[in-house]
């Protein structure tokens, strides 16, 4: 156990290790493993999170980038036959090669901060695996995963999120829980991926396409900030009102935005 302190925290690695152990009790009891639970932990780190993962009996995966971490997870975890160690980087792991059946991994994670989003978004390609996630996140990222229609925290990540899971925001985590701290504050999020979608959109890359757009002058109309995909004619026929700002449309007007782009060729330029 000594070895576990003479590691040095690095930053490039989003190092940031979880010490507080009413925080990792708090965080364990929310994700409430059971021994038939297929789990894949991002990051273990030092093994805040892991030790009480493998107590509670899961078959447990964890995939850590940083090689010096690897002997320090192996000297307290090798032992147990629920454990298995892979050494690489969680954004090109292949969650497929955990052949677990539709549904059914548990993800969790004390994240890097500087690659939770597009990991969410790595593991949202695979989001038929997996059966609900557990994240530690800066806190603004997780209020932008949350968040509703109507608000500034309102954008591509909180719909493209919430088209495949429900979020729920658990608790915030201050930075005296870490060592080191970090700068900002952090939260516990749970997401869980749709069995079945609410509003399902005929071609999902669309949907990204139209909610980037959108989004990428968030002050504009929408019948300004879509003019290259849409006309306002368009737009109004998906049902929707072209002089709103994109941030007070919800989930399902997008999807029908995007469904209309589906509907036309997307070659040629749109009416005026
Ligand atoms: N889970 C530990 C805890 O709560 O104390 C460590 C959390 S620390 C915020 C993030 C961990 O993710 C570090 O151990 C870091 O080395 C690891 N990490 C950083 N980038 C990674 C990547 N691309 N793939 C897998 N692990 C990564």
């Amino acid at each position: 156990m000594t070895e576990q302190y003479q590691h040095r925290a690095r930053k490039r690695f989003g190092q940031n290790f979880l010490h507080d152990a009413g925080v990792i009790d708090r965080i364990l009891r929310s994700i409430h493993a059971k021994p038939e639970d297929r789990m894949l932990e991002i990051g273990p780190g030092q093994g805040a999170l892991t030790k009480g993962l493998l107590n509670s009996g899961a078959q447990l995966d964890v995939v850590e980038l940083d090689k010096d971490l690897i002997p320090i997870l192996n000297q307290q975890f090798a032992g147990k036959s629920n454990f298995n160690l892979h050494q690489g980087d969680a954004l090109k792991f292949d969650f497929n090669s955990l052949s677990a059946a539709p549904s059914s991994l548990r993800v969790v994670g004390n994240l890097p901060y500087n690659i939770s989003t597009p990991l969410i978004f790595h593991l949202l390609h695979n989001s038929h695996l997996i059966r609900d996630m557990h994240f530690m996140l800066q806190k603004e990222v997780v209020e932008r995963l949350a968040a509703g229609p109507g608000g500034g925290d309102w954008g591509r990540l909180s719909i493209m999120v919430q088209y495949h899971c429900r979020v729920e925001h658990l608790f915030n985590v201050g930075p005296g829980a870490f060592n080191p701290p970090p700068k900002v504050d952090s939260a516990i999020v749970r997401l869980v991926p749709h069995t079945v979608l609410p509003h399902p959109a005929k071609d999902h890359r669309l949907l990204e396409r139209v909610v980037r757009e959108a989004f990428n002058q968030r002050r504009k109309t929408l019948r300004n900030t879509l003019k290259l995909l849409l006309s306002n004619a368009e737009i109004e026929a998906a049902g929707v009102d072209g002089s709103l700002r994109p941030e007070q449309l919800d989930l399902a007007a997008f999807v029908r935005l995007a469904d209309q782009l589906s509907e036309q060729d997307l070659h040629k330029p749109a009416d005026a």
